[in-house]
């Protein structure tokens, strides 16, 4: 396969282009395309370019409201709820930022319940920015049914990501974003169209047998990390932000799902907590600098997010690459 390199710019031109020309006004069209370009960045390929498509068939066939207007109530002191009015999740979570960060700051900790969103990207930037701003931060969400429970060969969860921000002394925000299943589905989706196989203990084939087989995995099921470890927080989730903010369960998300390959309608939680507000106003900082440090004076232990800002150095000076064919495939839709 050939890749093209783009620059950054070219990316979120490219995206914002596309979703423009299929149906998003404006603030829809930037706050998707700056969370695809910011996936690119970081080498989040199965969140970046990749999923445009996908955006655009649910945009021309009415599912994806183009042009939400998020609407933001406050259900108590620190719940507030964000009705994302059937867009893509990207603007709900940009425009309730502000809201979350005041809360958090005023009575120490604070949650957003996003509702009726289409989420089909990473965690990360749903978190980092609240860490950059001295808060710690929690999001999750759910997925179609992909993911079987332990002991079981059939899907229940979804992939439900989580991710965790936690701000730094003189260093970025140290964020973890992963979802619950070994591998997640887009990595699947992206081994599968480049010919690769999986690791062992990814998932199940239709018929409930292991396989490697990237393909027989998308139409069998994939497997939690950490078997009833990784369930158990896969079921948590399905709580938190179904459950708990009366949006769809994960098979229930499926069973609404009109099988476009597009994001699916679903909620979100993303916590966040001010730690000047926990009683060690000034030594959190330190302290936390202090365990880092011990942890990372082992050969061998990096800290999550690591990698990720080592691909964002890179494709802030390089670009990134992508397949000639899916660049070839976006052009067409931006009408260029
Ligand atoms: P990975 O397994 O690639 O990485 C998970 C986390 O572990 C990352 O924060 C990563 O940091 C960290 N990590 C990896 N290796 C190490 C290591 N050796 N030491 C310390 N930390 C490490 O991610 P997943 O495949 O599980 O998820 C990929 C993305 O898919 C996520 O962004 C997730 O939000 C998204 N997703 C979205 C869904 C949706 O419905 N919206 C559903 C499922 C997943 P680093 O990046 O620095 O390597």
């Amino acid at each position: 396969m050939t890749d093209i390199v783009l620059t950054l710019k070219e990316v979120r031109r490219l995206a914002y282009d596309s979703l423009l020309a299929n149906g998003c006004d404006q603030a829809n069209a930037e706050a998707t395309a700056d969370n695809i370009t910011m996936a690119e960045r970081d080498g989040y390929q199965s969140h970046g370019l990749f999923r445009l498509p996908s955006f655009v068939v649910s945009l021309k066939n009415g599912k994806l409201n183009g042009k939400a207007v998020p609407k933001i109530d406050t259900l108590a002191p620190g719940v507030i709820r964000v009705n994302g009015d059937n867009g893509i999740a990207a603007l709900a979570q940009q425009r309730s930022r502000k809201a979350l960060i005041n809360r958090a700051r005023e009575q120490g900790v604070a949650i957003a319940a996003l509702t009726d969103i289409f989420h089909m990207a990473a965690l990360w930037p749903d978190v980092e920015p609240l860490a950059e701003q001295g808060l710690c931060a929690i999001a999750m969400t759910a997925s179609r049914r992909f993911v079987a429970p332990a002991g079981g060969s059939k899907s229940l969860f979804g992939t439900n990501p989580l991710a965790f921000a936690w701000p730094r002394k003189d260093a970025p925000p140290m964020v973890f974003d992963q979802a619950v299943s070994v591998m997640a589905r887009g990595e699947v989706q992206i081994a599968a169209r480049d010919g690769h196989v999986l690791p062992e203990g990814v998932g199940l084939d239709s018929d409930g047998n292991p396989s490697t087989d990237p393909q027989a995995v998308l139409e069998g099921v994939l497997l939690p990390f950490g078997g009833y470890k990784g369930s158990s927080i896969a079921l948590m989730i399905e709580m938190l932000v179904a459950g708990l903010i009366g949006q769809p369960f994960s098979p229930e998300i499926s069973a609404a799902s009109n099988g476009d390959g597009g994001p699916e309608r679903g909620g979100q939680i993303i916590i966040a907590l001010d730690p000047d507000r926990f009683g060690d106003k000034e030594g959190w900082r330190e302290h936390c600098e202090t365990f880092f440090a011990e942890m990372l004076s082992q050969d061998g232990v990096r800290l999550p997010g690591d990698r990720r800002h080592a691909r964002r150095e890179a494709a802030l000076v390089e670009g990134v690459r992508i397949p000639e064919s899916l660049h070839r495939d976006i052009l067409e839709l931006s009408g260029a």
